[in-house]
């Protein structure tokens, strides 16, 4: 589901377009780069829109929903982990 943007919603230009490139954000300080993210971007405000696969993209590199992420993989490493050690004498 792919929203197509011919104007931008803050200035109203017809000049916005959409780009895949490196993106760079910023959460409290800290900044993180999103690599090759589709976005919409205006050359005339500078205001940029986002589609929800961009937002998530967003999400999954953001410090902000890095420690989330982190536990999820730590419980599947230790799943493998503990995996074989269920069977006996395998
Ligand atoms: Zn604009």
């Amino acid at each position: 589901m792919n929203l197509i943007i011919k104007r931008c919603p803050t200035c109203g230009s017809d000049q916005i377009k959409k780009v895949c490139r490196d993106w760079t954000g910023n959460y409290k300080g800290q900044s993180y780069v999103v690599p090759d993210l589709t976005f919409y971007e205006c050359p005339v405000c500078e205001e940029r829109v986002f589609e929800r696969e961009a937002l998530s993209k967003i999400q999954a590199h953001s410090p902000a929903f890095a420690k989330r992420q982190r536990r999820v993989k730590k419980i599947k490493a230790a799943q493998t982990a503990v995996a074989p050690r269920a069977i006996p004498h395998a």
